[in-house]
This record gives C-alpha cells, structure tokens and sequence, in this order.
C-alpha cells in the first residue's frame, strides 16, 4: 500500500475539473495524503466550492446566510491546499494523448492524473419556455433568483416534480406562507425509489401542511401574461393552474458532454471501474461517476452528498496508487418541514416492506426493505439513529431476520 507523500512516478500536476463537492474533497484528499506537486482545479461557476443542499432549504427560507456555504478544508488551511483556481470556465474537451484538458476560453491546462467531478445539471422539460418566473434549482445563483422571485410577490408557486428537489422547495415555500401546487406525472411521488407505500406517506405530509398536490399530472405548456412573464401552468387534461412562480424539478442529468470523443466510456455517467479509474490516471467522482459497487452487485451512479464527499476522496487515493473498491452504501437525507427523511442502501419498489419503528400515523417511523432474505435498504422519518443502525446492518450483510430482530 502506497505510504503518505510517496506518489506514484510521474504524478507531478494533477487537474481537477468540477468545483464543487467531490473535486474539492479530492484535491483536499490529495493534500492530506502528501501530494505536493500541482493541482488545478477548473469549475464552471465563478464560486469557490460551496454546499448545496441548503439550497432549497435554510437560504431558500432566508434563514442562513451566504457567507456560510463555501466548503472548509478539514484539518488544512485554505492556504495549505495550495490549489491554482481556474473559476468561471468551463472544460470543453479532453485529450488523453496529449494529457491536456481544453478550456472554453481558448486555453489548456496539462495534467499527469486527472479528477472528472462535473456532476450534473438540471433536467428541463421538452419545449420549456423562458418566461421570467421559470425557475430551476441547482447553483447557488439559481437559488438566489428564486429567492429574490418569492422575496418579491404575493406569490402563489407551481413546482412541478415531487423528487426530492422539488418537494423541498414546495416545504420551503409553504413555510414562507406561500400557495403551493405540487405537480407530480407519477401516481405516487418517489414511487420507483420508495415503493407505493412509503411513496404516499411522503406525498401526505405535504396535503398535511396545505399543499395541493396533483397527481398523474403532466405538464403540456405554460402560459405568460403577455410580458414574457409565467402566468400559469397547462396540465395534460387540458386545465390551468395559476402561478406567479414556477420551480422544475424533474431530475438532472451528468455532465459528460465535454468528455465526447475522448475516448473515455460514457454511459449515463462517466463509466468506471470499482475503484473509480475512468482511464489511467484518470479518476471520476461525485454525481458524474458511474462505477461497480461490488458491496450490492450493481453498477450504479449516485446523486447524494454523502457520497460526492467519499468518492472524491476515495478517487483521489486511486490516483495516488491505492487500490482498494469504492463500495459505499449510498444514504442521503432530506429536509421538509419539521421531518428529515433518510433513507440509505439500494430498495426498489418491489422489495418486502417492515415498518420496525414508530407509526406512519405519526409521521415518525423507520421502515426496513428486504430482498431474497437479506436488508437492502432502510428509510427513516426523525428516525435518524435507527437509520445509521441499519444501514451498518447492511454493509454488514445482515438477513432480514436479524434486521427484523435488531
Ligand atoms: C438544491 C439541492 C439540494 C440538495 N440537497 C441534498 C440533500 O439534502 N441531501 C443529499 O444527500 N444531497 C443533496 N443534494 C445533492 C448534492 O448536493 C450533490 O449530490 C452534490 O452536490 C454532488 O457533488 P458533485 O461535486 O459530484 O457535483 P456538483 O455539485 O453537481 O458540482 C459539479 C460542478 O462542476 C461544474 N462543471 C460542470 N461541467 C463543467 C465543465 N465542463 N467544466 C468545469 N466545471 C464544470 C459545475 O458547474 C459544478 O459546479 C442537493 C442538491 C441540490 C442542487
């Protein structure tokens, strides 16, 4: 196993692109590990790494200030990462022969090891028009315009999408004492990642604090007030529904466009193996990445935080010679209301159900979902002690009888 500081030969510049979670643990990661060559870190947006999750919850609300976004390192001052920012441009291309990642600016910035964290961006609906009042959530600028936008009417808000994303940001806005729809093509929110049950216990809280949630509800146009300014929301029966404010959120998609032709496998994601190497020398992590979990036997791509931060620095060990599986069980949380949901592990919507703790009544339970004998996933409401329980009982491989018996 490579020591601290004893870097494989050759490694003298390594360049990450994506400024956000996963590249900022991975160059943090590097620096811990006695890297002292050069990095580079190329991001689109013109911000130091900064958090996203308050996004659509505590800035949104109004409740936490910007100052408290950027990310930290751990244990390192800022100065000690040591890293050439390269903010406000994009990557545009990549060629591995070369080892020169293109910049949209015109330049070039060469590199030995490269780290691939562009994460992902959101999913527009098809013919989604412009009008102001539209609104996506991803970036930081996004949420202070959505801000600005509630901030500013008497707003009664459509957000269309009921993932988690978008029911967030209909929690948020209820809890500013706005009108909420919230607009859902499924017939229960969440169905294909919670199942039908659990999938309605997450669609109730929101009916139980006023929104008006529509279900099998596509979405077929928009309609302006004449000023280019969203009026309202045509749904696929051919009704109306008023708005001031629209928020999408219907999903995101990686951000692999810049890799095209570079000979690196994409597929939904830039393809790895289990140990995050995209190519040698080239590492992937975050949102962006697509690898073999060999812990569940599965090939997935995963959009939480948690795992943006593990990834990227597991992916940044790769790079410095380790060779150990990346083999996570992927958990995430959200916030809505006075509840945080969790769920960890891998359920589908077929699996068997357990509620082990709690009541749905109450809006206060853990649930257990098992597969062929075994616990494969636990999802949780202000339940989040017994959630970290069984999710050590799943990377513990434990059955379903000792989990039921936990
Ligand atoms: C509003 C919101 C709330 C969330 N809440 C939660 C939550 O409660 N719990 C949870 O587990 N997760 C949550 N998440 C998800 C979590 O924030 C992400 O999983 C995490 O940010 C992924 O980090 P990343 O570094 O992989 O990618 P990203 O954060 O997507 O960052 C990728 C960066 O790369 C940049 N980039 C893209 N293309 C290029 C290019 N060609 N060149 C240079 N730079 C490029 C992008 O501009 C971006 O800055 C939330 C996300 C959002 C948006």
């Amino acid at each position: 196993m490579p020591e601290a500081g004893d870097h494989p030969r050759g490694l003298n510049a390594v360049t990450v692109v994506g400024a956000s979670l996963a590249g900022f643990r991975a160059a943090e990661t590097l620096r811990e590990e006695g890297f002292t060559g050069r990095i580079t870190v190329v991001g689109a947006e013109v911000h130091l790494p900064y958090d996203r999750p308050p996004l659509s919850k505590d800035v949104l609300a109004g409740h936490k200030d910007i100052d408290s976004l950027p990310f930290k390192p751990v244990g390192l001052s800022f100065d000690d990462l040591d890293v050439d920012w390269r903010l406000g441009v994009a990557a545009s291309g990549l060629d591995l022969g070369t080892r020169e990642v293109q910049l949209e600016d015109g330049s070039t910035v060469a590199f030995d090891g490269l780290v691939i964290a562009t994460g992902t961006r959101v999913r527009t609906l098809p013919n989604q028009p412009q009008h102001d009042g539209i609104h996506m959530l991803r970036t930081l600028d996004d949420c202070l315009r959505l801000r600005a936008d509630f901030d500013a009417l008497p707003s009664r808000v459509v957000v269309v999408g009921a993932g988690f994303i978008g029911a967030e940001v209909a929690a948020t806005a209820r809890e500013r004492g706005l009108e909420v729809t919230l607009l859902e093509a499924l017939e229960v929110p969440l169905q294909r990642v919670l199942g039908d049950q659990m999938g309605a216990v997450c669609a109730e809280i929101h009916r139980d604090h006023g929104v008006d949630l529509r279900l099998s509800a596509g979405v077929d146009g928009f309609v302006d007030d004449g000023a280019g300014r969203v009026a309202g929301v045509v749904l696929s029966d051919g009704s109306t529904v008023d708005a001031d404010v629209v928020v999408v959120g219907v999903g995101v998609v990686p951000n692999t466009e810049w890799l095209e032709g570079s000979g690196l496998t994409l597929d939904n994601g830039v393809v790895c193996d289990e140990t995050c190497l995209a190519a040698p020398g080239v590492v992937a992590a975050g949102d962006v990445a697509r690898w073999p979990n060999r812990r569940f036997g599965e090939t997935m791509r995963v959009e939480h935080w948690e795992n943006a931060q593990e990834q990227g620095e597991h992916a940044a060990r790769t790079l410095l010679g380790h060779t150990e599986p990346y083999q996570p069980v992927p958990w995430f949380w959200s916030d809505q209301y006075d509840r945080k949901i969790q769920l960890a592990g891998r359920n589908r919507p077929d699996d068997e159900v357990q509620i082990v703790d709690g009541s749905i009544e109450e809006r206060r339970f853990a649930a257990i979902y098992g597969r062929n004998g075994a616990i494969v996933g636990v999802l949780g409401m202000n339940r989040p002690r017994m959630v970290m329980q069984y999710r050590k009982l799943i990377a513990d491989g434990a059955s379903w009888d000792e989990a039921l018996n936990l």
